[in-house]
């Protein structure tokens, strides 16, 4: 990705040059007559070796290239999963595809190190609705800008950071909003409910001192069933409950797996990791801003209630 010079205006602005971003992005901009801009917040480091090899991905934790959202007090976790090109070996992004189909394509912009800190908008004197009509922009060095969208604002900036930026700008339930000192545009409720987030157990376990190195990475996986997970969510939710259904199509379905199950290794030590992510969680948590616009950088606070619903936790313990 690059980081260039600002233009004032665009037709579409991305926010969030990650994975959805980016393939918003690359099919917009299909169409030739049309400007879209993607604003990232985060630097280019597409040639670091670092991100580029699927087996570092737990030593990126905790460092630049990790935004360090902690969630409030509870079971610890860390999501993960791999996809590899099957020919180089290397991570498969969004970013290292759409990075080369960018240069056959000049009515798309990549911007880095943009991080926007909130929506622009304003209400249409016609349909007297509110209109996303840009964004402000902080650039590295602090300076902050403005830039039009002639057509609309796409937000793309993650499970986390997008409620925090409706929310930043005026969207969202008012009450929080008005607890930071944020004057409610649109009273959504909903903006940074609902939050999923698969939890992850992981046991080490010390292996017999070996010859030679241990080869690192995902040595094992896979996607199990315990054989008796039939009931439980008639055990614990009711007939009513949205998620009843689709909890039900998983766990009375012999072929579809409740959890899946990992070994991995790490290169210096007689150590491998035992992991257990279960499929599909169905505790809901939250995320919501901890401070106004005057502080945009501050951490989010992140709320998966993880276990919050017991056919989580019984699930997990059947498995473990
Ligand atoms: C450790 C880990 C490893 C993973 N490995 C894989 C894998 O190998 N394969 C796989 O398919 N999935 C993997 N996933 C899941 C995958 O990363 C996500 O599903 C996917 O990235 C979600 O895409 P997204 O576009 O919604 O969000 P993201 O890809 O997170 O993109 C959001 C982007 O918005 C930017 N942004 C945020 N706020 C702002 C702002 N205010 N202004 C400008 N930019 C902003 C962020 O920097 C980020 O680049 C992994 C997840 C984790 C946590």
């Amino acid at each position: 990705m690059e980081s260039a010079h600002l233009p004032s205006s665009a037709n579409y602005i991305v926010v969030g040059g990650g994975t959805a971003g980016l393939v918003v992005a690359s099919r917009l901009s299909e169409i030739p007559t049309v400007q879209v801009l993607v604003l990232e917040a985060g630097l280019d480091k597409t040639s670091d070796p670092q991100l580029q090899n699927p087996v570092l991905w737990s030593s990126l934790c905790g460092t630049d290239l990790d935004w360090q959202f902690k969630t409030v007090s509870q079971v610890s976790t860390r999501p993960y999963t791999a996809t590899i090109d099957p020919e180089s070996g290397l991570r498969s992004s969004a970013d290292n595809q759409y990075r080369s189909l960018k240069k056959n394509r000049p009515n798309l912009q990549i911007v880095t190190g943009a991080t926007v800190d909130r929506i622009l908008l304003s209400n249409d004197a016609v349909s007297h609705e509110v209109l996303a009509t840009g964004v402000q922009v902080r650039l590295a060095d602090g300076k902050l800008t403005e830039i039009k969208a002639t057509k609309e604002v796409i937000l793309a900036a993650g499970a986390f950071q997008t409620p925090k930026l409706l929310e930043l700008s005026g969207i969202g339930n008012k009450t929080i909003l008005a607890r930071h000192g944020i004057t409610p545009i649109i009273d959504n409720p909903g903006v940074g409910e609902n939050l999923q987030n698969h939890s992850m157990y992981v046991q080490p376990v010390g292996l017999k001192p070996q010859e030679g190195t241990l080869t690192a990475g995902l040595q094992a996986l896979a996607f199990v069933r315990t054989g008796d997970e039939a009931d439980l969510a008639a055990k614990h939710l009711s007939p009513t409950d949205p998620e009843k259904v689709t909890c039900d199509d998983i766990l009375r379905n012999p072929e579809k797996a409740s959890a899946n199950f990992f070994v991995s290794t790490r290169p210096t030590n007689n150590v491998a990791i035992l992991g257990v992510i279960q499929c599909h969680p169905l505790s809901r948590g939250s995320i919501h801003i901890s401070s106004g616009t005057d502080d945009p950088d501050s951490k989010p606070e992140v709320d998966p209630r993880f276990y919050s619903n017991p056919v989580d936790i019984e699930l997990m313990t059947r498995h473990l």
